[in-house]
């Protein structure tokens, strides 16, 4: 058996302890999969891409993508623990060698989660460059005023990525100076950090963040003062890959769902997937999901062996996004009056497929990148 064959066996055996009924009642009760992620931390898999010295498996991008796949692909939902596999790679980065030793064995553990990334605020949207939570320093320690918005896992995590502005951006000779990287320790934030629950149509522990007087000490610090924004972004590759794995994963879900029940359900007596217009929007779905998969291959290949993706990865996320919201609708189709009906698992999967056209970064935003970038076309904002 391959490496990857056994790690798919692992990951679906333990994803068949978690069935249906299990996310069902959590999305019904808006609650944390806290069992099945403590099984998947216990088994290292959230562990995936720390490397050996750290305490890690010291796996590659293509092992990460392929466990969070398999989860989404299983029924289950892996964006509870994603950022716990990815967020650490600023600190992997970017961290000092003190830095490291101090978080990144007791992440690799499991024993500390870093799982909550704050970039988004209300009032810069998509337009990262824009935002105003300000860092001011004041001798060895940062004091930090803002608020952010959608920040995920705050309440199920030991320590946040903080992405804020430590120069005013009228002071800023290029849009993206001026912004700095800091780990917030969650535990020690008491009143200085406030979380509001934000409702939202699927079971994503999401927050608004209100920052009144943080204090963060000089060694939490990421890098250099005002080098942020590349840090953050060298990370978006791979939360890119991660994600659209999850989508690819919830393209098959829906794609092997809406084969077996066109093969099952008889009407005018027959099974309704003998009928051409059930059966070819399955096969169309099931060839653009392919087809996403296979540029996902290509980046992590060029990720895994240290090359530049970022125009593969912003591909991926936006083919498997755009794929896993057909399949999504062509499970809706299949099912009929079912696939509203919340047993069946295909409505709570349909909303969450459709956050991925939006988040991480929003598709539009994504065609603007290839438009600029790959094609040369003239810059829009
Ligand atoms: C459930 C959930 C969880 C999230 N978790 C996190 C998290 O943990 N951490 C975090 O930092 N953020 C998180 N986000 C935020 C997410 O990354 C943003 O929602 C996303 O980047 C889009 O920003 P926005 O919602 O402000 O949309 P906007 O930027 O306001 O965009 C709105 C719409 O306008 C379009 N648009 C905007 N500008 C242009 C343009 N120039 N050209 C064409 N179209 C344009 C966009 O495509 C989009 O469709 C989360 C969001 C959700 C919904």
């Amino acid at each position: 058996m391959t490496l990857h064959e056994e790690l798919r066996d692992q990951i679906r055996s333990l994803c068949a302890r978690y069935p249906s009924e299990y996310w069902g009642r959590l999305d019904r009760e808006r609650a944390y999969p806290e069992a099945f992620v403590d099984e998947l931390t216990a088994g290292g898999y959230t562990a995936c891409l720390v490397p050996e010295e750290y305490g890690g498996p010291g796996l590659g991008m293509a092992e990460a993508a392929l466990i969070l796949e398999e989860i989404n692909r299983s029924g289950g939902n892996a964006a509870a623990c994603h950022a716990q596999m990815y967020t650490m790679g600023t600190l992997l980065r970017h961290g000092s060698p003190e830095q490291k030793r101090r978080w990144l064995p007791a992440i690799a553990s499991g024993e500390l989660r870093l799982q909550a990334f704050a970039v988004t605020e209300p009032n810069a949207g998509s337009d990262t460059t824009s935002i105003s939570t300000f860092a001011e320093r004041r001798g060895d320690r940062y004091v930090v005023n803002g608020q952010k918005v959608f920040i995920s896992r705050v309440q199920h995590s030991d320590l946040m990525v903080l992405l804020a502005r430590t120069t005013p951006r009228d002071q800023v000779t290029k849009r993206t100076g001026g912004l700095s990287v800091f780990i917030v320790d969650l535990r020690e934030a008491g009143d200085a950090l406030r979380v509001r629950p934000l409702d939202t149509m699927i079971n994503h522990e999401t927050n608004e963040v209100f920052f009144e007087g943080l204090e963060i000490p000089m060694e939490n610090r990421i890098g250099e003062e005002g080098a942020g924004f590349g840090y953050i972004l060298s990370g978006m590759n791979a939360e890119r890959l991660l994600l659209a794995s999850e989508s690819i994963g919830d393209a098959r879900f829906f794609i092997e769902r809406s084969t077996h029940y066109a093969g099952e359900r008889v009407v005018f007596d027959r099974p309704i997937g003998e009928n051409q217009g059930v059966q070819f929007p399955i096969a169309r779905a099931w060839m653009h999901t392919q087809a996403a998969a296979a540029v996902r291959d290509q980046a992590v290949s060029r990720y895994d062996r240290g090359e530049p993706c970022g125009p593969e990865a912003n591909m991926s996320k936006y083919l498997a996004s755009e794929a896993a919201w057909e399949a999504a609708n062509v499970a809706m189709d299949t099912f009929g009056g079912y696939g509203m009906a919340e047993e069946f698992g295909i409505e709570r999967k349909f909303r969450e497929a459709r956050l991925y056209l939006v988040a991480p970064v929003a598709n539009n935003l994504v065609l603007s990148f290839v438009a600029q970038h790959v094609l040369g076309l003239p810059r829009s904002f």
